[in-house]
């Protein structure tokens, strides 16, 4: 009898999963969850693997909708560890949304590849052995990634860097582990809170600030059927006067957040008090992102509008405050 640990691994795509073809330069999404445990022969050392290609794409072709799919079949695996393989590219928001949803037991542990299979010091069976390890360790977090031996909290996560395989970083909180000779090390973390799955998401824009920029984006938001917008502001969250004027106007018929363009930091609330700095959005009816960037706080926006819940603000805020 195998008394091995079940591990499941759901494949989307993703540059771990990709190889040059016939039709053209590049390479592209090919290999199944399959191909990559075979390349991968150690999992099995540690875990009677279950793999499935549940799609293969670029990550910038996921929609939340597959995310939810996703969190509903890692919940009814019925596996000690699951572990999503797909595209670095979208993965903290991917990771974040998961965060919000996904109910089961098993830690659901996202990986990728900055290099693919064929380039010289590919990454992605490296992570994939680290995903493994963390995904079956008793202290991992209902939700994390797992990428060049660091592991990392949805909250904090960010891609930092377009091809370094050290480019999955978490500005000002740093990882939440490390896995080092085949073992995992965790710091504490807080649980999320949840989320019921919707059976719609919100469309949520996201605009930034942008220096001299005459805002007219911002007068096209409520003629183009956005249920809210997530305005990234300068610094510490401020933008024009001319563009302060037009959130007043946006923010009196949905929800308007704020958050920074900056990678790293809190969204101020009570410091610079000239027009369209913090205090003066924040009276104008915009809701502070706190420390979640932009992404996030549209994917939150979206779900929390999708599902229809009676005080949208109260339920973005109490997120804001694990963060
Ligand atoms: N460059 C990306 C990756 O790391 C492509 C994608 O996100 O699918 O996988």
């Amino acid at each position: 009898m195998n008394d091995k640990p079940e591990l499941q691994i759901f494949g989307l795509g993703g540059t771990i999963a990709m190889a040059p073809h016939q039709e053209g330069a590049g390479v592209r999404p090919s290999l199944t969850a399959d191909d990559l445990i075979k390349a991968a022969p150690e999992l099995s050392d540690i875990a009677q693997i279950r793999a499935e290609t549940l799609s293969l794409k670029g990550s910038a072709n996921l929609s939340f909708q597959e995310i939810v799919s996703l969190c509903e079949r890692a919940e009814n695996c019925r596996s000690d560890g699951v572990i999503v393989t797909q595209g670095t590219d979208t993965m903290e928001e991917t990771a974040f949304l998961a965060n919000l949803l996904y109910e089961g037991s098993a830690p659901l542990v996202f990986t990728g590849a900055m290099r693919s299979p064929t380039q010289p010091g590919a990454d992605g069976r490296a992570n994939l052995l680290a995903a493994a390890l963390t995904a079956l360790s008793p202290d991992a977090p209902s939700v994390c990634v797992v990428m060049n031996d660091e592991i990392h909290h949805p909250y904090y996560v960010t891609k930092a860097h377009t091809s370094n395989v050290a480019a999955f970083q978490s500005p000002i909180r740093g990882p939440i582990g490390q896995v080092a000779e085949n073992t995992v090390n965790f710091h504490p973390v807080r649980p999320a809170p949840l989320f019921q799955k919707p059976r719609k998401f919100a469309p949520v824009a996201l605009l930034s600030a942008l220096l001299d920029d005459d805002g007219n984006l911002f007068d096209t938001i409520l003629g183009a059927g956005y249920a809210g917008l997530v305005v990234e502001g300068f610094g510490a969250g401020h933008v024009s006067e001319a563009i302060a004027e037009k959130l007043a106007v946006i923010a009196k018929d949905i929800p308007v957040i704020l958050s920074s363009r900056v990678r790293a930091g809190s969204v101020f609330e009570r410091t610079y008090g000239y027009r369209g700095a913090e205090i003066d959005l924040l009276n104008k009816g915009l809701v502070p992102a706190g420390r979640l960037s932009g992404r996030k706080a549209r994917i939150l926006l979206s779900l929390i509008l999708g599902l229809g819940l009676e005080d949208w603000r109260a339920e973005f805020v109490q997120v804001i405050k694990q963060v």
